[in-house]
């Protein structure tokens, strides 16, 4: 059974501040013991696409960077280049929009490194002699890096069922030929009869996979499965091929955050903002309304027991019926089957459990 530690949000005063909430829970769980003195340390984090404003603070990151700094160590904000087209797909896109965003130097105190190189092309082979990926690709920085917190936003996805900490490490840890070597099983369907002919599925797409003559057209050997034209789509005319193994998709991503601190035994630490839960991820240039009112804020240093606790925190909660939730609004019922029934969304924890990512038992501990 690993130890989550987790804080609400309910405030009795200035001691109470989230910022308070931040410094208290990584003092309670002794983050600071995976750190040693000199290290180069990556805080791997989602910038937020540009528009989307669900994305974790940068003022709550300058928090958790400030502690990681009395150590000694030397904190880089890092994440990895996109596999869809948007503001975050090379570095230079990705560096400006984060500053946009709000993670400049000056307010973060560190700066940002993007850890796959300007083009995505930098990343090491880490061996995992899993059931799917004999091998994964790790991006290189976040390879070299000598400890990781990796500080995840925890919210619905639309292909995932859900995304937190194990996501992040899985997509977020990948350089884009491994985010590829993830989707691969999964390719979009079409609806011709909905299509309108207007293109925007062909702008979005960044592997020149669509043609739109009369109709849109999607060729199978270029679509890389990464779901941009999905969401693009606001006809209705390119869906998710639900009969496609979601559960394989779910499983690669798991081996893939396995490899992502293979080389980091004892030297990660996970915190989960449960906050802004929003149907969507914040790769979408824009954020829903959240399915749930804020919770909280846990960690610890197992990702399974802390995306399982997360998961179960959330559908605690009364749902909000403004939201994109269609049913499952009580609490005790699961609010992510509720967001999409066709995902079984816990199969990614259960399978990380099976190859010896994490446990799935967790201790809850409150402060
Ligand atoms: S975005 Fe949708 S409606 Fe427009 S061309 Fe593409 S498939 Fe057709
Ligand atoms: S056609 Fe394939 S590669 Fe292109 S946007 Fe759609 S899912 Fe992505």
């Amino acid at each position: 059974m690993s130890n989550v530690y987790f804080t609400n949000f309910v405030s009795k005063g200035h001691n109470d501040s989230i910022y308070n909430k931040i410094n208290k829970i990584y003092s309670v769980c002794c983050i600071d013991k995976i750190l040693q003195e000199g290290d180069i340390t990556a805080v791997k984090i989602h910038f937020g696409e540009k528009g989307n404003t669900a994305y974790i603070n940068p003022t709550y990151v300058k928090q958790i960077i400030d502690k990681v700094s009395e150590k000694s160590v030397y904190p880089f904000l890092t994440d990895t280049n996109t596999l869809y087209s948007g503001e975050r797909n090379n570095s230079v896109k990705h560096i400006r929009t984060a500053i946009e965003n709000g993670f400049a130097y000056s307010v973060v105190n560190a700066p940002i490194i993007i850890a796959d190189g300007i083009n995505g092309k930098n990343y090491a082979e880490e061996t995992v002699e899993l059931k799917h990926f004999k091998k994964v690709k790790i991006a290189g920085e976040i390879y070299n890096s000598n400890s990781m917190v990796v500080l995840s936003h925890f919210k619905g996805h639309e292909i995932a069922g859900f995304g937190g900490a194990i996501k992040n490490l899985a997509m977020g840890c990948a350089p884009q030929i491994g985010k590829k070597e993830q989707h691969s099983t999964l390719k979009p369907l079409t609806k011709p009869s909905r299509c309108t002919g207007c293109r925007q599925c062909e702008k979005v797409c960044n592997h020149n996979a669509i043609s739109v003559k009369e109709k849109v057209k999607i060729d199978k050997d270029k679509c890389t499965g990464c779901g941009e034209c999905i969401l693009a789509c606001k006809n209705g005319a390119i869906k998710m091929n639900w009969k496609t193994d979601i559960d394989e998709f779910l499983e690669r991503m798991a081996e893939y955050a396995y490899g992502a601190v293979k080389n980091k035994k004892g030297k990660v630490a996970y915190i989960n903002f449960i906050m802004n839960v929003t149907p969507l991820c914040d790769c979408c240039s824009w954020s829903g309304i959240p399915i749930v009112n804020d919770v909280g804020i846990a960690a610890s240093f197992d990702p399974v027991a802390l995306d399982q606790a997360s998961y179960d925190l959330v559908n605690k909660q009364q749902g909000n019926k403004m939201s994109d939730l269609e049913s499952n609004y009580e609490p005790g019922e699961d609010k992510f089957k509720g967001l999409n029934s066709e995902i079984n969304a816990q199969h990614i924890m259960e399978y990380s459990e099976k190859i010896g990512l994490g446990t799935r038992k967790y201790n809850l501990i409150i402060i």
